[in-house]
């Protein structure tokens, strides 16, 4: 199927795209239509011209000139204590791209999940507490993560808190490029947005038409990607991506096959354009060694050009004794370590890294150097999601790393 051909949600109604594809149940069709409305006239986040630069700087890391590091919360709050001020979310990056680029000699490109990284997929639609069951956290672009019955009802209105907090966070990054040089220099001279593309209806509400080019950007952030859950070939996030201009990521996780990899290509990226297409493998520490190279091989066979990252948290989370979900620093530079060997070996350049990491000096993620135990874990456990590399984890393992990038 190519790009041209895939008109499932072009023409579709958004808003009726079913809810097994972890779309929300919003309990009111009419206010949903109006929301969507009011995001359609309101101006875009992004600019065509900012995603096109980062085309070209991922087509950078795809030809083994550069290395990505994306990273950011699993899911960001709009508001509350436990917010993390855009600057430290940057300052972080910007320790890690520079130990990266010193240490293995390749230009840092450096994509933030955040200012949109508001929507979670879900394995199950309820959290149970006790007796009490309730619909589960969504993001804040649906509902509160508070757990009770109001606040987990999924809220159209907040598709615009969704679109205000971006607006923010983004504001937030053109205040500190003017006046912080050096933290710039440090994230690789530019820095760019990134969210998981889920909820279609605010995705497409920001979709436009470049009147320069006359081709269609989604517009409320730089870098979309598709997760792991919604990444079906006949699906309607696919269909999303296809018909956009932007530089598009797919994650990849352990169940995907090389014919999965080979019609991802032959749909977002017909005509082999280095920077269209990255790979985010997330295939677990036990998995990578034997399930990445024949992916790899697909890619190669296939004549594409698309950037390969490594998302080494996904693929390793777990529960711990008390219910909380947290994962191993050692099994996370595992993953990382036999990315690389994978690449190294079949010659490709092992692109990048994404990562869910925060400067705070959270217990959530364990460790054996600071060391941070399972019986730590309460201490300072504060995600909305999935258990974050806290400020000093993240930059243990971009230390870890650099050395082993050097070309
Ligand atoms: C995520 O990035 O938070 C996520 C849900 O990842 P995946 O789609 O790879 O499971
Ligand atoms: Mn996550």
């Amino acid at each position: 199927m190519t790009a041209s051909t895939n008109t499932a949600l072009s023409g579709a109604n958004p808003l009726h795209v079913p809810v097994e594809h972890q779309q929300p149940h919003w309990p009111d069709p009419d206010e949903l239509a109006d929301v969507v409305r009011t995001l359609g006239s309101l101006p875009a986040l992004v600019s065509p011209s900012d995603c096109d630069e980062l085309r070209r700087r991922l087509a950078a890391v795809a030809r083994g000139e550069a290395f990505l590091l994306q990273g950011g919360d699993c899911a960001e709050l709009f508001a509350g204590p436990l917010i993390e001020p855009t600057r430290d979310k940057l300052r972080c990056l910007a320790d890690m791209a520079a130990v990266l680029a010193s240490g293995s000699g390749l230009p840092s490109l450096t994509v933030g999940r955040l200012a949109g990284q508001y929507a979670k997929p879900r394995s199950m639609g309820t959290e149970t507490r006790g007796d009490r069951v309730l619909p589960v956290y969504r993001g804040d672009a649906v509902n509160d993560l508070r757990f009770d019955a109001e606040a987990r009802t999924p809220n159209p209105q907040r598709l615009l808190a969704a679109y205000r907090a971006a607006d923010r966070v983004l504001s937030d990054i053109r205040r500190l490029r003017t006046r912080s040089h050096a933290l710039f220099t440090d994230l690789g001279g530019d820095f760019f947005t990134s969210h998981e593309a889920l909820l279609l209806p605010y995705e497409t509400a920001l979709t436009r038409s470049d009147p320069a080019s006359g081709r269609k950007y989604g517009l409320s952030g730089h870098l979309l990607w598709i997760g792991e859950r919604t990444r079906q070939l006949n699906g309607p996030h696919m269909a999303f991506v296809a018909s956009v201009h932007n530089p598009v990521a797919v994650k990849i996780g352990p169940t995907a096959t090389r014919t999965d990899i080979a019609e991802l290509i032959e749909l977002i990226d017909p005509h082999r354009e280095p920077g269209r297409l990255t790979f985010i493998t997330r295939l677990g520490a036990h998995a990578v060694h034997d399930m990445l190279p024949p992916l790899v091989d697909e890619v190669v066979t296939r004549g594409s050009p698309a950037t390969w990252v490594c998302d080494p948290v996904h693929g390793n989370t777990f529960t711990a004794a008390d219910g909380i979900k947290t994962r191993q620093f050692e099994a996370i530079w595992a993953e990382v370590r036999g990315f690389i060997e994978v690449h190294r070996a079949l010659g490709t350049h092992p692109g990048g890294l994404h990562l869910e990491l925060t400067s705070r000096n959270v217990t959530e993620c364990m460790d054996n150097h600071t060391p941070v135990h399972e019986r730590d874990l309460h201490l300072r456990y504060e995600t909305a999601c999935d258990p974050r590399l806290n400020g000093g984890q993240a930059l243990e393992l971009a230390r870890l790393a650099a050395p082993l990038l050097r070309p």
